[in-house]
């Protein structure tokens, strides 16, 4: 897709405003759409994102991102998208949304009531071997918050339209922190795996694994003093 906007002048955006909206997400939604077309930095989105009364700065700003995003149906560019920008640069292009957004097919009751039942009341995220197990309503560890349990299509909805709300298999529980996870590990849009956001989230032996890989694919050799070297036969 090549755009005029391939190589554009940088413009930032600006704080223009207080925000007081009641939520995190309609606070970051406010300040994109008083910047539409210019770039938004991380900072500005903690600094709106903190709650205006108390202070708080929310730890999960990302995850209220990545729904404006996937919920909403607004489109944001990072670095992931185009290049020019930088990580943690964001840029919202326009303020219209897609239709279709948020509207997902969900289990029916009895099969939701199932699932539940299947995976004990607790997230059925599994990665490498582990289960995630955050039971519902306990507090997560990691993300913080109430976990609420909701429903999650095995497969990516662009991938697989015709997802069966009856079909127990089809349907997994998942915490809020594992949905906005899985949201990152697939392009919702293109139903590619982001391998980045996979690697960034694996452990570090997972990532040895992978930059041992990338290291040999290259053609590097890394030396018993942790210097990396080029080889001969490097592939391109
Ligand atoms: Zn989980």
């Amino acid at each position: 897709m090549a755009k005029k906007t391939d190589n554009p002048e940088k413009i930032y955006g600006k704080i223009k405003r207080k925000y007081t909206q009641k939520s995190v997400k309609e606070r970051i939604e406010a300040l994109f759409l008083d910047n539409i077309g210019k770039i938004i930095t991380r900072e500005q989105i903690i600094k709106v994102a903190t709650d205006p009364k108390t202070k708080k700065q929310p730890e999960n700003w990302h995850q209220r991102l990545s729904e404006l995003r996937t919920d909403n149906g607004y489109t944001i560019l990072s670095w992931r998208n185009r290049g020019w920008l930088r990580v943690e640069e964001y840029l919202m292009p326009s303020s219209e949304k897609r239709i279709n957004a948020g509207k997902r097919v969900k289990p029916d009751k009895n099969t939701w009531k199932a699932v539940l039942q299947r995976a004990n009341d607790a997230c059925e995220w599994t990665e490498g071997n582990k289960i995630c197990g955050l039971k519902q309503g306990t507090i997560d560890p990691i993300g913080g918050g109430k976990v609420k349990l909701t429903p999650d299509h095995k497969n990516p909805h662009s991938i697989n339209p015709d997802t069966d709300p009856k079909d127990i298999n089809q349907w997994q529980a998942l915490c809020g922190r594992h949905q906005v996870m899985k949201k990152n590990y697939w392009d919702t849009n293109t139903g590619k795996m982001n391998v980045y956001a996979i690697i960034q989230s694996s452990t570090v032996t997972e990532k040895e694994i992978v930059f041992k890989f990338l290291l040999d694919y290259f053609g590097y050799v890394q030396d018993e003093q942790g210097n990396i070297h080029k080889t001969k036969r490097g592939k391109k």
